[in-house]
């Protein structure tokens, strides 16, 4: 594969090993040779609050492992984590709760609590911001989101995960200046060279997570602002409900577009259709849904698509393997239910998809 065809690239995988599976999309993208000769790996989690990433906040620690192994493979040994929580929470105490403490000391590989590290300002689009020096001096930054809703801005992932690379009183700075700009900007000073999105069970709608949603989903690229992009079709939303993404496009932090075109799947969601019965916010969602052997990512997708749109009450909606060859009165999501009166294609059809076919 070229570079400038790398650069553009998702690889995507489905399962719910994400030790396993960041091995094979780092394996995928040839992570390693992101790394300059001697160079040093910042690997950047999402380590919000102290929480275990069952519950939709934090990722997940075999994504941690899982790069680690990668490098270490590939010969590259300087290889750290770092990490600030959100403002009133302890980075260690999340650290030791996510699994992710017992990861480092298994690999021998240090912890870098970023709300100790000096600041350093730096210029950027909107005036001066002020970085974490870690974070800024490593060869190689790998973002390590979870795809996620925010109440106040939608979702988060790739670019708002940076957030953890600056100092507390920067990030109450930040939402005085109403995130969105800040965020933008953030995301070109930072540039990270990877992103590997944990999506396996997200939160519908809250950072701190309590509403998770089960996807069985990870995706990597190189360019945070087209993994937002992609992360936010995925979640159903319009861009104008996310206009940070645009916004760092504009600033020089990469490229909001993604097409079909771009997607490396390396295997298919049926390789992992371990559905789980809805509880809670979930099954009142899907009271109309009528699913037989459905996908986690396809379920999921489907979800957050009724989530985000607040329809689905109106009609009988069919999801699942088992709808193969049947005709359906109602809405079929995905290419299993292709005998449907509507469909909705896709194998897993996005979020954004089945969003536009219930408005
Ligand atoms: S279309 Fe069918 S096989 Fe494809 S993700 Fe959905 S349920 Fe799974």
């Amino acid at each position: 594969m070229g570079h400038d065809h790398a650069l553009r690239t998702i690889w995507q995988i489905h399962g719910s090993d994400a030790h396993r599976m960041t091995v094979q999309l780092l394996e995928a993208c040839e992570a390693h040779r992101l790394v300059p000769p001697n160079g040093s790996v910042a690997l950047k989690p999402n380590l919000v609050l102290s929480s275990a990433p069952e519950e939709g906040a934090v990722t997940h620690p075999g994504v941690v492992s899982g790069c680690i192994e990668h490098f270490r493979n590939h010969g590259i040994h300087d290889v750290s984590v770092m990490e600030s929580s959100w403002v009133g929470d302890n980075t260690l105490r999340a650290l030791r709760r996510s699994g992710i403490e017992d990861v480092c000391k298994a690999y021998g590989v240090p912890f870098v609590d970023l709300k100790r590290d000096e600041a350093v300002a730096v210029r950027s689009s909107i005036g001066q911001l002020r970085v974490c020096r870690r974070a800024l001096e490593a060869d190689l930054l790998v973002d390590l989101p979870v795809l996620k809703g925010h109440c106040q801005t939608r979702m988060t992932c790739a670019l708002k995960n940076l957030k953890g690379c600056i100092p507390d009183a920067e990030k109450r700075r930040y939402h005085s200046l109403g995130l969105t700009k800040p965020i933008a900007a953030l995301g070109a000073v930072l540039k990270p060279g990877l992103v590997v999105v944990d999506s396996i069970c997200g939160d519908l709608c809250f950072e701190e997570g309590g509403t998770p949603v089960r996807t069985n989903t990870m995706y990597a690229c190189m360019d945070a602002v087209q993994a937002d992009a992609y992360g936010r079709a995925l979640m159903g939303l319009a861009p104008a409900e996310v206009p940070y993404i645009e916004l760092a496009e504009q600033y020089g932090a990469g490229h909001a577009s993604w097409s079909a075109e771009d997607l490396v799947f390396l295997n298919a969601p049926s390789d992992c259709a371990d559905y789980a019965a809805p509880t809670g916010t979930v099954e009142r969602l899907t009271r109309r849904v009528r699913q037989q052997n459905a996908c986690s990512a396809c379920f999921a997708a489907l979800v957050r698509a009724l989530y985000a749109t607040g329809r689905g009450k109106e009609q009988d909606i069919y999801i699942g393997q088992g709808w193969r060859g049947c005709e359906l009165d109602g809405l079929g999501v995905g290419a299993c239910c292709r005998g449907a009166s509507t469909n909705v294609p896709g194998c897993p059809p996005t979020a954004d998809a089945i969003a536009k076919a219930l408005t």
